[in-house]
C-alpha cells in the first residue's frame, strides 16, 4: 500500500511485550515501567489475524521486537505462525541476545530470516553500567551462536551511549572480523532517551577512520531500513549508520508500528494510531480491521519533529513499550 505521500508501507515491527529483562538507562527506568497485564497483550492468534490482513495491504516484511520480544513464551512459534502466512516473505528479530544462545534452534528452525542483536559496549563494567545487569558473557555467547549460522542474516546495533573513541572502535572491529554487520544508531528523543545527548554519525565514523581506514559508501542494502553503510578495506562486514536526525529518512520510510497492546502507529514520534484490539475483541470482521489499517497507513505522518518544540501529539510512551 502506498500513503498520502507516495511511500510504499510494506514492513510492520510487532512488539510482542513491554517487559525486559535488562534496564538499559537510555530505554527503561531501574524499577522498570508499569506492566501491561497478560490480558491486555495481544494473542499470537490476534497478532497472526492483524497481520493477515496486513499481508492483504501489502506489508511484506515483519520485525518482532518489544520490550526483549525472547522473554515471551514460545516466539519461535510465532515466527512459524507468520513465515507460513501467503505474502510473508521475511520474519527477522530483535533483541538484546540474552536469551538467545537457547533459543536460536528453535527460531532458525522456525525460519527466521535475520536477527539483529543489540549490543552498546563490549567492556563487562561499562555493559553493567549502561544496562544495569551484568550479563555480558551471555549476550556474546548469543552473538557466537548466531554467527555460527550462516543461513543467517546477523547485525549488531548500537546506540552509542559511551562515548569513548576505544568503545566504537572495538564494536566495529568485529565486523573485521566477522561476518556482520556494525550499525551506530543515532539516539531518538523518545522516551528515556530524551535525558541522553545524541552523538553524531560523522563524529563515529572520524574515529573509524583515523583507527581502520577510509570508509568508502556503499549503495548496498541488507534488510529493511533506512541504514546507509561503509565498506572498509580488511573488513567481512559493513559499517552502518542509522541517523534519523543528522541523516533524516522519513521520505523513504517504509513502516507502521503494532504495540504489545494493539495499538498500530504510523510513526514512531506520534501517538496517533487505532486500538486493534478493541476491535478484534469487540468481534470486528476482517474487512473492520483491514479497514482501520488501512487508514492508519494511509495518514501517516509525513515525517517526526525531533528539532522542534514537542506537541500534545507526541508519543509519551517509553521506547521499550512501542518496540524501537
Ligand atoms: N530489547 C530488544 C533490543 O534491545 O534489541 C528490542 C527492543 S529495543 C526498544 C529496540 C532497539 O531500540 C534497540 O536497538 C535499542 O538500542 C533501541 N533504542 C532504545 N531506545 C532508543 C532511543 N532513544 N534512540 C534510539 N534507539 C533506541
Ligand atoms: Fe530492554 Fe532493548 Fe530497552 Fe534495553 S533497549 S531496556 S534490552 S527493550
Amino acid at each position: 500500500m502506498i500513503d498520502q505521500y507516495g511511500r510504499t508501507i510494506d514492513y510492520l515491527r510487532i512488539s510482542l511485550t513491554d517487559r525486559c529483562n535488562l534496564r538499559c538507562v537510555y530505554c527503561m527506568p531501574e524499577e522498570g515501567i508499569q506492566q501491561i497485564s497478560h490480558a491486555e497483550i495481544l494473542t499470537y492468534d490476534e497478532i497472526r489475524r492483524i497481520c493477515r490482513c496486513m499481508t492483504e495491504l501489502g506489508i511484506r516484511k515483519i520485525k518482532l521486537t518489544g520490550g526483549e520480544p525472547l522473554v515471551r513464551k514460545d516466539c519461535a512459534q510465532l515466527v512459524r505462525t507468520l513465515k507460513a502466512l501467503p505474502g510473508i516473505e521475511k520474519v527477522t528479530l530483535t533483541t538484546n541476545g540474552i536469551l538467545l544462545g537457547e533459543q536460536l534452534p528453535g527460531l532458525v528452525e522456525a525460519g527466521v530470516d535475520a536477527i539483529n542483536i543489540s549490543l552498546d559496549t563490549l567492556n563487562p563494567e561499562l555493559f553493567q553500567k549502561i544496562t544495569r545487569r551484568d550479563c555480558l558473557d551471555q549476550v556474546l555467547e548469543g552473538l557466537q551462536a548466531a554467527l555460527g549460522c550462516p543461513q543467517l542474516s546477523v547485525k549488531l546495533n548500537c546506540v552509542p551511549v559511551i562515548k569513548e573513541k576505544e568503545n566504537f572502535v572495538a564494536l566495529a572491529g568485529l565486523a573485521k572480523n566477522n561476518p556482520l554487520h556494525v550499525r551506530f544508531i543515532e539516539m531518538m528523543p523518545i522516551g528515556y532517551g530524551k535525558q541522553f545527548p545524541f552523538q553524531d554519525e560523522e563524529s563515529i565514523k572520524t574515529v573509524l577512520e583515523e583507527a581502520y581506514g577510509p570508509m568508502m559508501p556503499t549503495a548496498e542494502r541488507f534488510g529493511n531500513g533506512p541504514c546507509h553503510y561503509y565498506t572498509l578495506e580488511g573488513f567481512q562486514g559493513k559499517i552502518g549508520f542509522i541517523s534519523a536526525l543528522t541523516h533524516k529518512f522519513c521520505s523513504q520510510c517504509n513502516r507502521v508500528r503494532l504495540t504489545a497492546e494493539g495499538h498500530l502507529k504510523g510513526c514512531l514520534q506520534f501517538q496517533e494510531g487505532v486500538d486493534l484490539r478493541e476491535i478484534l475483541r469487540k468481534g470486528g470482521t476482517d474487512a473492520e480491521l483491514t479497514e482501520a489499517i488501512r487508514r492508519i497507513i494511509w495518514e501517516k505522518p509525513v515525517s517526526h519533529h525531533f528539532y522542534e518544540t514537542q506537541t500534545e501529539q507526541d508519543e509519551m510512551r517509553a521506547m521499550s513499550q512501542i518496540g524501537g
